[in-house]
């Protein structure tokens, strides 16, 4: 049987959420529906829209929020997934909600849309800052659209999306002091406690929890060292670490603190399973940041902001296995692997690279191999002198190497590409899309 979700809590609070919002709404607004003044239920679904916005923007937050019980449920992964589309989702609300508003009042007072802008604009303090949010929110979601994504350096794209919490800033005085909150006790109440809830799990998970690990732990780097050409491994130690739990096949964000390093966090899978003393990643050199990353020294403290994921070998208990990486997506992969073998469980491994030299952990997964039960094939694609099997991993290759797949539980983790085709090919296999877990590195 396949590890169990607990979903109820989460889809509970927002249902509560979404009843309470609809019920300030409707007693706060319904009025405008009875009045026979031009414009009016434009306005009050404008306040409406305005409600469900603010709803949105703080469902983001607690989706980013490194939320931990909402994590084991989801993966960090997949609520970063729902951050992006339910970010594009909100420009239609942001849209809907002035415009709405704004029509509105035009209407019943009787002038054009941009003459009723400058009027409430130009009249209130609070409405210009929202005027100002909405600016800010409108140019994050044109940067976050793909291809103005492409092109932004992660770590630009990353500093301009904390300008979220500035539009934020800006709007919370107009939600207090306009529409269907302002004047009433209960109401506020409930909106306060709110945001100090989102927030204050924000600061403590994201802000407080790793800060508090690091003064616990004391993480440092004991070792660097090259796995292959374009590969290192950074082993980190620390203390206290009895009761510290990192399941095989999670990640976690790592900040070095060394010059050049300490401003930036980037998440790395656990590429053995911890020992109780050392955690150890594998780094492949992609950009900047990874490519330098070999540079760091011994001796280096390390904050860690995780352990984070449900890539673990518990989503399954499933007797037989299918185990797929390509490239550096051997990490989890091989963390799992070895975790498989020790509870005796039989697994087949697939290791898709281009070159033998690309491989990572050659000796070690035939040290596995060698003493549990479990199978290792490398395919190279690029590799006439490799002996073994040479060309793509595709469906063919798969049912031939593995003719029990439709009964394994599948782990995946490799470049995008790949995972999306081997994803399709394992289904048109008849394994079933639930039994197929996989990995992907991109938050
Ligand atoms: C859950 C998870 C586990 C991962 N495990 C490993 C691993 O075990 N070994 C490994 O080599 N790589 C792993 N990665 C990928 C690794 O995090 C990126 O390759 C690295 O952050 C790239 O940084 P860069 O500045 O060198 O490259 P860039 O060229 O700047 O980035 C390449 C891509 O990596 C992503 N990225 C960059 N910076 C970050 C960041 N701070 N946070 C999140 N994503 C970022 C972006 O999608 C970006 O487009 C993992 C990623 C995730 C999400």
């Amino acid at each position: 049987m396949d590890r169990k979700t607990n979903y109820a809590l989460p889809f509970g609070l927002l249902v509560f959420h979404l009843a309470i919002s609809g019920s300030i709404w409707w007693t706060g607004s319904n009025a405008f529906f009875a009045s026979d003044a031009p414009g009016a239920p434009l306005i009050a679904l404008g306040r409406l829209a305005g409600l469900l916005l603010a709803s949105a923007i703080l469902v983001q937050v607690v989706l980013i929020g490194r939320t931990v019980w909402l994590e084991r449920t989801f993966g960090l992964d997949k609520l970063a997934r729902v951050h992006h589309i339910l970010g594009y989702s909100i420009s239609a609300l942001l849209v809907a909600h002035p415009g709405l508003i704004i029509l509105g009042y035009g209407r019943l007072n009787g002038i054009g849309f941009a003459e009723q802008f400058l009027s409430i604009v130009g009249n209130s303090g609070h409405l210009l800052q929202a005027f100002l949010a909405f600016l800010v929110l409108l140019g994050l979601i044109l940067i976050a659209t793909p291809p103005v994504r492409r092109r932004l350096p992660y770590e630009l794209w990353y500093f301009t999306h904390l300008l979220v919490y500035v539009a934020i800033a800006l709007a919370f005085t107009h939600q207090l002091a306009g529409g269907d909150l302002a004047g009433r006790t209960w109401v506020l109440a409930y909106w306060y406690s709110l945001y100090v809830l989102v927030f204050g799990e924000l600061v403590l998970f994201r802000l407080i929890r790793p800060v508090f690990l690091f003064y616990r732990h004391r993480f440092r780097v004991e070792e660097v060292r090259r796995e292959t050409h374009d590969t290192v491994s950074i082993r980190i130690s620390g203390r206290n670490l009895e009761n510290f739990r990192f399941k095989p096949g999670q990640f976690s964000i790592f900040r070095f603190l060394a010059p050049g390093f300490w401003w930036q966090a980037h998440p790395f899978s656990l590429s053995r399973p911890f020992d109780g003393k050392n955690l150890r990643i594998t780094v492949k050199g992609v950009g900047d940041y990874t490519r330098a990353l070999p540079n760091v020294r011994p001796g280096t403290s390390v904050i860690l902001d995780g352990p984070w994921g449900i890539f673990t070998p518990n989503r399954t208990e499933a007797p037989k296995l299918l185990l797929i990486a390509g490239g550096v997506g051997i990490t989890p992969i091989r963390s799992a692997a070895e975790e498989f073998a020790r509870a005796g469980r039989e697994a087949v491994l697939l290791y898709a690279n281009k070159t033998k030299e690309d491989i990572i952990f050659r000796e070690e997964l035939a040290e596995l191999e060698s003493k549990g039960p479990l199978k290792v094939h490398h395919v190279l694609s690029a590799d006439d002198s490799w002996p073994g099997e040479k060309g793509r991993l595709d469906g063919e290759r798969i049912k031939r190497l593995v003719p029990d797949v439709p009964d394994r539980a599948v782990f995946l983790c490799g470049p995008p590409p790949m995972m999306k085709a081997i994803r399709r090919t394992l289904m048109d296999l008849g394994v079933p899309a639930g039994r197929i877990f996989y990995e992907k590195f991109a938050l």
